[in-house]
Order: structure tokens, then C-alpha cells, then sequence
């Protein structure tokens, strides 16, 4: 075994059905009675049941979280939190809200509990990217970690089988870097590989019937330990590439983390074999029953889950191929293979135009 350094994040995990009615009694436990609570504008139908738990004890809604967390939406919300009188904040949400709440706690100290309705794990770690100005950038901060999570799969339930499918292999995608993280150890390596089997089992099932509670649970629990694994240690090549193509070309979070992964996936497997064998062996998509190979594996998911596999499907144009290639190479990090201007833009181009991920780049 090499040696490794694991460092735990502090947090709280209340999982579980019907867990949004801990609320009161964990605002009690830490002695907070003022809450602010942010969502969405297409989630104030939860923050509204927030509020209902909390007998409309509350310091107020903010409800105009949005993607990328813009300084000036944080800005604003900041303000209401002090006329108010906010003593914490609670997000509702996916990883919009969620930065939102992180931003204001990290601006004034306020308390943040994260109530997750998406599977992209944003609650587990001490990670927020913001937008100014149009350009995003991410810090990295224990302060950030958000204090308690409570999972209630019951929330996710109202997840559209479409975003419960890239928002699961956003998860995934968490946890296949993790394997072959820079800093990995053989703790995450654990909850990667139990993650990885949880969703890919879990998800096919939602796709086949959305109202399945069975699957939605292992979903969640398997979304936990992805988001536990993206606060632990470092990511890599497809990380990088999904944040560039994000941040260049506007295309949506989740949707490019599900279109790239399979390729990012098919370019590091030279360098990682016996993560390839870890994952062949993790990877439970039915119809791989006795199979061990990843990369098959990867595609058959996403063909079971129906999503779209090309990123030209997302408005980006054949002549930003170049560009998001030359991009993607420009700052130097780490990843298990070294990174080649011409292979990337191959693999951004499968990407683009929506091929199966190949074991030849
Ligand atoms: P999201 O929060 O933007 O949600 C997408 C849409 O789905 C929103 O309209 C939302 O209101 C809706 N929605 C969410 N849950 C729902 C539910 N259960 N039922 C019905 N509708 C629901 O999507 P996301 O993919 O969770 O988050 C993406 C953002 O989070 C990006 O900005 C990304 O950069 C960030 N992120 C950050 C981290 C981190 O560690 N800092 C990790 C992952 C994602």
C-alpha cells in the first residue's frame, strides 16, 4: 500500500425519508431560531413547505438563486439577510442554491444548512465558484463546508428523470477522478467505488420509473458519498475540461460533465489500469452483468439513460473545438496522463459531435 494523508471533513449527515421535518429540532441543536431560507424561483414551492415545517418561524425567502452564483445575486440576497435579521441561512436546492448559501455564510459567518434536491454533491465540500462580471472563479475554503446536510429523498422525487440522469453521472463523475486523484487514499477510494455502484444501479431504475423510492434512496446515498469524495481530494483532466467548456461556451453543468466523462475517461485509461479494473468491477449497469470493461460500461449507461451525448446538441459551434482545445491545455495540472494539445482536441471533438467513447485517443 503507498503511503497517504486523509483528512475528514467535519460536517453532519441526517439522511433519510421525511428528514426535512429535523429541521426545527436541528436549528434548536445549534441554538438558531432566525433562518433565511434560499431556493430557486422554480423550487419556492419547497422553500414554502421550509417554511410551513418551521411554523413560519423564519427570517425570510429568498428565492432568485441562480446558476454559477453571480456576485450581484449574492449581493443582494446578502442585503436582505441583514434587514431581516438572518441568524443562518438553510438552501434548498441543487448546486445553485447551495452556492448561494455558501457565499453568504462565507461573507458573514452565518450558520448554513443544505437541504440537496440534485445529486451533484456541492453540499459535501468546501468548494464555491462564483461569477463576476462574467467571468467565474472558484476558491477553495474549510469555512465553506456547509455545517449540517439533511438528505430527504423525498425531495428528490419531484427530480426530472432528464436531470436525474446527468446530475447522477455528475456524481459519478466526482468519484472516477477521485480514483486516480493526485491526493487519493484508500478511504475515498472506498466511497468512490461504493458511490459509483450505488447510482449506476440506482439510475437506469429512476429512468425506468421515475416514482421508484428504492432507487431515488440509493441514488441520494450513492450522490452523498460522489459529493464526499469531489470535498476530499483533487480532480483532474475531466474536472478542468467541464469548467472550461462551462465557463467558455455557456453550456449547461451537468449535461457537460455527462457528455465528457466516457472521453475524459477513454483518455486517462492508458495511465490508470487498475483503477480501469476498480471501476470495471464497480460500474453494476444492467446488461453489463459479467462484464468488467469501464468504458463499455460508461456508454451502455448513458444509452440506458437516454441523454444527449453531443455537446453541438448544447448550441457549442464546430470552429470552438480549437479554441476550447487550446484552452484546456493552457494552464498546466495534475492529471495521470500527460495532457497533449492534439489528443484533447480529439476528445473534445467525440465530445462535440456526440460519438461513443473509444479506448484509442
Ligand atoms: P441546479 O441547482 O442549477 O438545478 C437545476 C434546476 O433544477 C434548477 O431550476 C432547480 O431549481 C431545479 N431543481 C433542483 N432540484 C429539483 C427537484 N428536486 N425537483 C425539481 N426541480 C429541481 O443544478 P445542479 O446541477 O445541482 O447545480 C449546478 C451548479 O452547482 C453549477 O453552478 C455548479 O458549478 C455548481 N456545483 C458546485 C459544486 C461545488 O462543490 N462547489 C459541486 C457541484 C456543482
Amino acid at each position: 500500500m503507498e503511503p497517504f494523508e486523509y483528512n475528514a471533513n467535519p460536517g453532519r449527515v441526517i439522511f433519510g425519508s421525511g428528514t426535512l421535518n429535523k429541521l426545527p429540532d436541528e436549528l434548536a441543536r445549534q441554538k438558531l431560531s432566525s433562518p433565511l431560507l434560499l431556493s430557486t424561483p422554480q423550487q419556492v414551492d419547497q422553500a414554502n413547505t421550509l417554511k410551513d415545517v418551521l411554523s413560519g418561524k423564519i427570517a425570510g425567502v429568498f428565492t432568485e438563486a441562480t446558476m454559477h452564483t453571480p456576485t450581484h445575486v449574492t449581493e443582494k440576497a446578502l442585503e436582505y439577510a441583514k434587514q431581516a435579521g438572518a441568524d443562518c441561512v438553510v438552501s434548498i436546492g441543487g448546486g445553485s442554491t447551495i452556492g448561494l448559501g455558501k457565499a453568504i455564510s462565507i461573507r458573514t459567518g452565518l450558520p448554513h444548512i443544505c437541504i440537496p434536491t440534485t445529486y451533484a454533491g456541492s453540499e459535501m465540500t468546501p468548494i464555491l465558484g462564483e461569477t463576476a462580471e462574467g467571468k467565474k472563479t472558484t476558491r477553495t475554503d474549510p469555512k465553506i463546508l456547509p455545517g449540517t446536510v439533511i438528505y430527504d429523498v423525498d425531495l428528490t422525487m419531484t427530480l426530472p428523470s432528464g436531470l436525474s440522469a446527468t446530475s447522477g453521472v455528475n456524481a459519478i463523475a466526482h468519484s472516477i477522478e477521485a480514483l486516480y486523484a493526485k491526493n487519493t487514499n484508500p478511504i475515498i477510494s472506498l466511497l468512490a467505488l461504493e458511490g459509483i455502484s450505488a447510482l449506476t444501479s440506482s439510475l437506469p431504475q429512476i429512468i425506468d420509473d421515475a416514482h421508484s423510492v428504492a432507487a431515488r434512496q440509493k441514488a441520494l446515498y450513492g450522490a452523498w458519498l460522489c459529493g464526499t469524495c469531489l470535498g476530499s481530494v483533487g480532480m483532474a483532466l475531466h474536472h478542468k475540461l467541464c469548467h472550461t467548456l462551462g465557463g467558455s461556451f455557456n453550456l449547461p453543468h451537468a449535461e457537460t460533465h455527462t457528455i465528457v466523462l466516457p472521453h475524459a475517461l477513454a483518455y486517462n485509461a492508458p495511465a490508470i489500469p487498475e483503477v480501469m479494473q476498480r471501476l470495471g468491477q464497480a460500474f453494476q449497469v444492467p446488461g453489463m452483468e459479467g462484464e468488467q470493461d469501464a468504458i463499455k460500461g460508461i456508454n451502455l449507461l448513458l444509452t440506458k439513460l437516454k441523454v444527449k451525448r453531443g455537446l453541438k446538441e448544447f448550441g457549442m459551434k464546430e470552429e470552438d473545438i480549437d479554441k476550447a482545445a487550446e484552452i484546456a491545455v493552457s494552464n498546466p495540472y495534475y492529471n495521470p496522463r500527460p495532457v497533449e494539445k492534439e489528443r484533447i482536441r480529439e476528445l473534445i471533438r467525440r465530445a462535440w459531435a456526440g460519438e461513443e467513447a473509444r479506448a484509442d485517443l
